[in-house]
């Protein structure tokens, strides 16, 4: 037995299971009115085109499935293709692509490519509130990857898409982001959000970061450029780790990134990241997570039906 031959990977019923057990742990709860004492579940009759799935809510009398209000609401895919993708997209260090999806799942291209955005969208996160409460260590790096087709190619790094991420040394969590410009007047409302003004933060010695000394008073930098590795505790070893990862997966997998979808990539390994091994979480657990994250997400996407 693999986990690839659970049920509810294979049968829309134990699908549909699995992921209400996950969305509504209380039992079901309307989406249209937020009902959840006279419920009844109506049974699926695929010769009467009645869904799986179906509920029906005594209060405000509209039918409803777990679907409504996920990611995974307006597509025809059935839910245990979904589920399949989802732990695809989680067990996968470096992620897995639109192509290798469409081949596995056997749907087309297009919709491999919008489920697979969809399920980014699921993995993003919420607010993980500021980075290096009561003094804590934070890691701050930058890095280019990929080419920014609105700008013309230039000797450096002007014409990347460049991406900033901090890591919280305490629970070893990650926060990603893609800016415009890497000047401090860009960066520092963003870091002023993102860490607490007393955090120990540590950079490399890129002048972008020389100006944030004014506000994070703690702020401490490696001279890479002099051979320093770092000093004691200041480096920024595990956020230079967190991007091997994040640029070899998308290397690899991902080749052609357009700026406006990049932060969705960039969503997808922050979310594995925070959701590793190493913090305590396993494949199935990470699927779970991606799971009970898929409601009350908007949906950026026009809301047509994935064939
Ligand atoms: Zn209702």
């Amino acid at each position: 037995m693999s986990i690839l031959s659970k049920a509810y990977f294979h049968d829309e019923a134990a699908a549909f299971e699995y992921l209400e057990n996950i969305l509504w742990p209380d039992g079901p709860v309307c989406p249209h009115c937020g009902g959840y004492e006279r419920i009844s579940k109506i049974k699926a009759n695929p010769e009467k085109r009645v869904r799986q799935g179906l509920h029906k809510c005594g209060q405000c009398k509209k039918q409803f499935t777990v679907r409504v209000g996920t990611v995974f609401e307006a597509s025809k895919v059935e839910l245990h293709k979904w589920l399949q993708a989802v732990y695809l997209m989680c067990a996968s260090k470096k992620g897995i692509s639109a192509h290798q999806l469409h081949r596995v799942l056997e749907v087309t291209y297009k919709t491999a490519w919008f489920m697979a955005h969809r399920i980014r969208e699921a993995m993003r996160s919420g607010d993980l509130g500021p980075f290096g409460p009561m003094g804590g260590q934070v890691e701050v790096d930058e890095t280019f990857i990929g080419h920014d087709k609105t700008r013309p190619v230039e000797r450096g790094y002007q014409h990347k898409h460049k991406v900033l991420a901090l890591v919280d040394r305490r629970t070893g969590k990650a926060k990603t982001m893609v800016v415009d410009r890497l000047a401090s007047r860009e960066l520092l409302p963003i870091l002023k959000e993102n860490i607490s003004e007393e955090a120990r933060v540590y950079t490399d010695e890129a002048g972008c970061y020389r100006r944030l000394r004014d506000h994070f008073l703690q702020l401490q930098s490696v001279k890479h450029n002099d051979g320093e590795y770092g000093r004691g505790e200041v480096h920024t070893i595990t956020v230079e780790g967190y991007f091997s990862i994040f640029k070899r997966g998308m290397k690899g997998v991902y080749q052609h990134c357009a700026k406006k979808h990049l932060h969705r990539y960039v969503a997808e390994f922050e979310f594995r990241y925070n959701n590793r091994v190493a913090n305590g979480v396993g494949d199935a657990t990470r699927t779970r997570v991606a799971l009970a994250a898929a409601v009350g997400k908007r949906l950026t996407y026009r809301r047509a039906n994935v064939e």
